[in-house]
C-alpha cells in the first residue's frame, strides 16, 4: 500500500476526482508542453455528465497556463479503461505537438495512461486489514504505532498540517452563512445548526446536532469550491473531521491523540483505496461516504482505547450499513444529497462504535469482506447511479 498521505489531499472543492484530479491532470501534461499555444481537452464518462456541476472545466483552466482551451464532452463513450477519463491535447501553431489520457481515479489521485501511478513508492508491504491486525497483534503494537513505524520520520507534522487544515474549514463553515452557488438556492445550515439552542434537549441530542453542524460546515465549504481536505474525497470531506473536532474541542481529548486518530482514519481509507474504489464515479456513493463513515468509525474507536478487533469491527459496520448507497448528485453539484449525506455518516460511526464495543466478540464479516463487498456492489451498479445525474434523486428533481 501507498502511504496514507494519498488519502489526505488539500485542494478545492467541490470534487476530488472531478475538480482536484483534473487539477493535477492538467498541471502535470501543461509541464510537459510549456510551448504549446492552444490546448484541447475532451472529457469522458462521469466527468462529461457531471463536469459542470462539479466545476472540472474550471479547474482544468486554471491548472493550463494562458492559452485557448477546447473542451469536448463524449458523454455516450462506452468501453472507458476508467469511468472518469480525459484526453488531453497540445497544439502549437495548429499543429499537434501530443497527447495522453489521464484517468482521475478518486480522491484526486491520477493515473497517466502508459506510466506508473502518480503516488509515491509502495510503504506497506501489507494490503489488507487482516494482515496489518495480525502483524500489530504478533508485536504487541496498536494502530498508530504501526503507522508510525511503517511510514516515514515527518509523517506526525504531515497528519498535523492536515488536521490544522481540516479545522480551519470547519471554523470557516462555521462562521458563513448565504447560499451556495450553482442555482439550486441551497443555503449554508451549519451555523444555524451550531448556533440554535435547545435546552430541553438530551445531551445525545445535543451531541448529534453539533456533530452534524461540524459536518455541514466542512461539506459546504467544499460546495462553495474553497479549501478543503480529501478524507477520502472532497464529496464525503466532512464526516471525519466533524467527529474529531467534536472529540477534541467539545470532548477535551488532546490534539496527539486526534493525530494518531487520523493515522487510523487513514490506515483504513487506504485499505479501501487498494481494494476497492474511493471514486463514486466508479462505485458509487458507498465508496465515498461509506468509506468516510468507517475512517470516522475507526478513528472514534481509536479515541476511546478500543482494541483492534473493535476498531475494525466499527470500521465493517459503519460500510456495511452504507452497502448500495447511490451517487446520484442534483444537478451534477455536490450539495443534495452530498451535505446532509454527510451529516448522517458522522452520526453512523458514532452508532457503529456503540455497537462494536460490546458485540465485536459475535462478529462474522471481516472489514477486508465487506471491502471486497462493497467494490464488487458497486461494479455492479448501473452506470446511472455512478456520479452521472442520470439516477436516483438527481432525475427525480429534475422532473418537478
Ligand atoms: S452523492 Fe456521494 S459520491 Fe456522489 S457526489 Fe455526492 S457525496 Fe460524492
Amino acid at each position: 500500500m501507498h502511504s496514507i498521505r494519498s488519502v489526505y489531499k488539500i485542494g478545492n472543492g467541490p470534487s476530488s476526482s472531478h475538480t482536484v484530479g483534473p487539477y493535477r491532470a492538467a498541471k502535470y501534461f501543461s509541464e510537459r508542453y510549456p510551448e504549446a499555444d492552444a490546448w484541447k481537452v475532451t472529457l469522458f464518462g462521469s466527468l462529461a455528465f457531471t463536469g459542470q456541476g462539479h466545476g472540472t472545466m474550471k479547474a482544468i483552466r486554471t491548472a493550463l497556463p494562458d492559452a485557448e482551451v477546447l473542451f469536448d464532452l463524449k458523454t455516450p463513450e462506452k468501453e472507458l479503461p476508467h469511468p472518469n477519463t480525459m484526453l488531453f491535447e497540445a497544439k502549437k501553431g495548429g499543429e499537434e505537438l501530443g497527447r495522453c489520457r489521464i484517468f482521475s481515479i478518486g480522491g484526486g489521485s491520477i493515473r497517466v495512461e502508459g506510466e506508473a501511478s502518480d503516488e509515491e513508492l509502495e510503504v506497506y508491504p501489507q494490503s489488507s486489514f487482516s494482515e496489518i491486525s495480525a502483524l500489530c497483534k504478533q508485536r504487541y503494537l496498536n494502530l498508530p504505532q504501526f503507522v508510525y513505524r511503517m511510514e516515514d520520520d515527518s509523517i506526525r507534522r504531515k497528519l498535523t498540517e492536515i488536521w490544522h487544515a481540516m479545522e480551519d474549514t470547519v471554523r470557516r463553515g462555521l462562521a458563513a452563512e448565504g447560499v451556495l452557488p450553482g442555482g439550486l438556492g441551497v443555503a449554508r445550515k451549519a451555523k444555524l445548526l451550531y448556533e440554535t439552542r435547545c435546552y430541553n434537549e438530551s445531551s445525545d441530542v445535543t451531541m448529534n446536532r453539533v456533530i452534524a453542524a461540524y459536518a455541514y460546515a466542512v461539506s459546504e465549504e467544499n460546495a462553495d469550491e474553497h479549501l478543503v481536505v480529501t478524507a477520502p474525497t472532497c464529496g464525503s470531506c466532512g464526516v471525519l473531521p466533524a467527529v474529531l473536532y467534536y472529540m477534541q474541542y467539545d470532548r477535551g481529548f488532546p490534539e496527539e491523540e486526534i493525530i494518531d486518530a487520523l493515522a487510523v482514519a487513514g490506515l483504513i481509507g487506504n485499505v479501501i483505496r487498494t481494494n476497492a474504489s474511493i471514486s463514486g464515479a466508479e462505485a458509487g456513493c458507498q465508496a465515498e461516504i461509506g468509506s468516510a463513515a468507517s475512517m470516522a468509525a475507526a478513528a472514534l474507536a481509536e479515541l476511546h482505547g478500543l482494541n483492534i478487533d473493535q476498531i475494525e469491527y466499527a470500521a465493517e459496520i459503519a460500510m456495511e450499513h452504507s452497502l448500495g448507497l447511490t451517487c446520484d448528485p442534483v444537478k451534477g453539484l455536490v450539495q443534495i444529497p452530498c451535505i446532509e449525506r454527510n451529516a448522517v455518516a458522522a452520526m453512523r460511526a458514532i452508532s457503529a462504535v456503540n455497537l462494536s464495543q460490546f458485540l465485536f466478540a459475535t462478529r462474522k464479516i471481516s472489514f477486508d469482506d465487506v471491502v471486497a463487498t462493497m467494490y464488487r456492489t458497486g461494479l455492479d451498479m448501473d452506470e446511472k447511479y455512478r456520479e452521472t445525474s442520470h439516477g436516483g434523486l438527481a432525475t427525480i428533481y429534475s422532473n418537478q
